[in-house]
């Protein structure tokens, strides 16, 4: 396979190539997902961990979500960008940080999961199907296998 995006922390210790296109892509407005963001949210791409690439050694975090499943958060140590996460309930899945790709604008979100958190001021998207919490069956249950 040829790899279809590749991405990088701000610093370039951790870098990624993926051999997939972005999947389902959703932007997350857990708390979790901004207390780590910067902002309001993340936004994420689902793409098959297999297909991920990963140079250099991203530090990673581990917190049970909602659901109870243990997300793993992938980050560069040294300059702390965000690079990408897996579910240890949605095995075999990755969801690359849109932030650390180097062309954000191929992964354009589709959905919108936990605006029930959305802060007052965040412009929630209300254009893709939008979520209060997590729908039922994960992210890739809401759209066709892309
Ligand atoms: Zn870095
Ligand atoms: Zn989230």
């Amino acid at each position: 396979m040829t790899t279809a995006f590749t991405g990088r922390c701000l610093c370039g210790a951790v870098s990624y190539s993926v051999e997939a296109e972005p999947g389902v892509v959703g932007d997350c407005y857990c708390t979790d997902c901004r207390r780590t963001s910067g902002t309001s949210h993340c936004t994420h791409a689902v793409i098959p961990e297999s297909a991920l690439t990963v140079t250099g050694e991203p530090t990673f975090y581990e917190r049970a979500a909602d659901s109870g499943n243990v997300v793993r958060r992938g980050f560069c140590g040294r300059c702390g960008s965000a690079i990408y996460s897996t579910n240890l309930g949605m095995p075999g899945m990755a969801f690359i940080r849109v932030s650390s790709m180097d062309d954000p604008d191929r992964a354009v979100p589709q959905m919108t999961v936990y605006a029930s958190r959305a802060p007052s001021w965040a412009q929630v998207n209300r254009s893709y199907p939008v979520f209060e919490t997590m729908p039922q069956g994960g992210p890739e249950s809401v759209l066709p296998e892309t």
